[in-house]
């Protein structure tokens, strides 16, 4: 498989597994993946993925996550002053909005798309 969409999805399920909402609609989950990557079958995957691994069920129209007790790790939301491209949408921003893992971190994201998150209580 290629490496850097392992990547990719690997980080999605890291992302879905600290959203703290747990009822989401369709639309939300994919802002959340799109946080991530653009890529629709990078998407797909990690929703059957996510799915297989019991993260995520559908339930009519709403996706429920099922965030694991281990992985409730509290992410960080950094903010840098810095001249950078949105990593979702390409804009170019000033404040870039940074989702703070353990061992990476996420983005750069404008105010509007780090708000797509659902992490946005931290900024
Ligand atoms: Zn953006």
């Amino acid at each position: 498989m290629d490496n850097s969409k392992s990547i990719l999805k690997e980080r999605c399920i890291q992302l879905l597994s600290i959203i703290e909402q747990k009822r989401i609609s369709y639309p939300e989950l994919i802002d959340i993946l799109e946080l991530v990557t653009l890529d629709l079958e990078v998407k797909k995957e990690v929703i059957r993925e996510a799915q297989e691994k019991g993260i995520l069920r559908k339930e009519g129209k709403n996706i429920i996550l099922y965030n694991f007790e281990e992985q409730k790790f509290k992410p960080n939301i950094i903010r840098r002053e810095l001249e950078d491209r949105c990593r979702r949408c390409g804009r170019t921003i000033t404040k870039c909005y940074y989702i703070e893992f353990l061992d990476s971190e996420l983005g750069p994201y404008g105010s509007s798309c780090i708000k797509k998150s659902g992490l946005t209580r931290k900024i």
